[in-house]
């Protein structure tokens, strides 16, 4: 029997279906319950990061060991994984050439850091340079570490106090970006903002994605260094830029003497190079972290030619000591050598084609559901990830993709999921491909997914 109004959901089944998931999730799961409740007497919040507290489920999942796009649980349970360390191991989990490379440093040659470099990491500047299409590289400890040091850079190149960022954008623990545009229309910290340094308001300009009107106007003012984005938004749900966006900002950019900087973190999944190498955009800087070196901590930024000329020969920059960039770990011997091995030998082009090929037939898979049961929601794929959102229609800005959030629904997806072998990322609803995905676990993917929406709408 299909639904009065079609795809219309009806809140009491869902709670009910709510409650009989967590019920299963507690009752499948007691080894993690029990670390968990041990947890509580050592750990803040009973987590060692507090995000961990905020995933799927009455507690977390606690893990025994994760090999490929598998990971196992500390109850036996085995999952397909499709959130892959939120990107952390888009490698897919301890990759063999990663596993080989960091044994031959940390065992056969030795030194994990040491404040000296090591050959490895001109080979990982070589191939960021061949992928993004920039001529020099540094390197941070996450993606987080990169953000904040080119914004500095980009302010003191710049001689300009301000950066300018999308609205619900997500870049990391970094203050500026912190900051949203508020219900009436002028930026706001983002609810919740924990103990700002400074009010982002006074370091920030924000603006909606893919309002070029908006754009212009804030960076009219010529006060602002640089403007941080990822090309899609992909932090609050999946916000594709609209045909001619990217363009517009690179020459709102240049009309104004205002940066570029791509942040890649996300967008690497769109290929070899990401969205930058994808469409052939021409930012100032990139940065990247997360999977680069196969989910040992890196971070990484390029520059351009001219703007690594004017950071390294300001006199008054201190670039080497205290200055306000720069970390004792960045760098080291181990993530180098975790970096070239990711390079060289995991997220190569044909692994990118065999993942973008899986995250297709993922989106696909979803589609014929929705298709199916005529669900009222969207699918959006970005390479080799994609993501289903409760909403008829892709958003595009994060004002409007905030508001298809929906903690119920979502939390049920989750559960579901989870609760029959399969790991989808928290707090919304996006998947991952690896190269160790296969077919069939995409397929696996698309029956779960089938079974939740009969049961959620038919
Ligand atoms: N940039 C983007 C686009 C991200 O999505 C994230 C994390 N989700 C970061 C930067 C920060 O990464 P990290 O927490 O590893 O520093």
């Amino acid at each position: 029997m299909v639904a009065a109004v079609p795809g219309e959901i009806d809140r009491a089944r869902l709670r009910a279906l709510l409650e009989r998931e967590r019920a299963k999730y507690v009752s499948d799961h007691p080894r993690s319950r029990e670390l968990f409740e041990r947890a509580t007497a050592t750990l803040l919040g009973g987590v060692p990061m507090s995000f961990m507290g905020m995933l799927t489920g009455a507690f977390p999942l606690y893990f025994e060991g994760a090999m490929g796009n598998r990971v196992t649980d500390v109850d036996g349970h085995t999952y397909i994984d499709f959130c892959l360390g939120d990107t952390g191991a888009m490698t897919g989990h301890s990759p063999v050439p990663v596993l080989e490379a960091v044994q031959e440093r940390l065992q056969t040659k030795g030194g994990i850091t040491t404040m000296l470099p090591t050959e490895d990491a001109t080979y990982v500047g070589a191939e960021l340079q061949r992928r993004f299409g920039l001529p020099y590289w540094q390197f941070a400890l996450t993606a987080t570490d990169a953000n904040r040091w080119v914004l500095r850079m980009c302010r003191m190149a710049q001689k300009r106090p301000r950066v300018l960022v999308f609205s619900e954008c997500y870049h990391g623990t970094v203050d500026e970006t912190i900051v949203i545009v508020g219900p009436d229309g002028r930026p706001m910290a983002k609810p919740g903002n924990v103990g700002p340094q400074v009010d982002p308001t006074q370091t920030t300009r924000v603006v909606e994605f893919n309002d070029t009107e908006a754009l212009a106007a804030a960076l009219r003012t010529r006060d602002v260094a640089c403007v941080l984005m990822e090309p899609w938004m992909t932090n609050i749900g999946i916000v594709p830029p609209q045909p001619g966006f990217l363009e517009a900002v690179r020459v709102l950019c240049d009309e104004t003497g205002t940066l570029l900087i791509n942040d890649e973190t996300h967008t690497f999944s769109a290929g070899l190079g990401g969205c930058t190498r994808a469409y052939g955009l021409r930012p100032d800087v990139v940065t990247i972290g997360k999977a680069i070196a196969g989910g040992v901590p890196m971070g990484a930024y390029g520059v351009t030619e001219e703007l690594a000329a004017r950071i390294l020969g300001d006199p008054d920059a201190d670039l080497v000591d205290q200055g306000g960039v720069g970390g004792t770990l960045a760098g080291n011997a181990m993530a180098s050598a975790a970096a070239r091995a990711t390079l060289e030998h995991v997220l190569t082009d044909e692994a990118f084609a065999h993942m973008i090929g899986l995250g297709t037939a993922y989106t696909e898979g979803v589609q014929s559901v929705l298709d199916e049961y005529a669900v009222p929601w969207v699918i959006v794929q970005l390479g080799a990830r994609a993501e289903y959102r409760f909403c008829p229609r892709v958003p595009r800005t994060g004002y409007q993709s905030r508001a298809a959030h929906d903690g119920e629904i979502e939390e049920l997806m989750h559960l579901y999921t989870l609760n029959r072998g399969l790991f989808i990322t928290p707090f919304h609803n996006m998947a991952l491909m690896c190269p160790a995905t296969s077919r069939a676990d995409v397929d696996r993917h698309t029956e779960v997914f089938r079974g939740a929406v009969r049961e959620l709408l038919a």
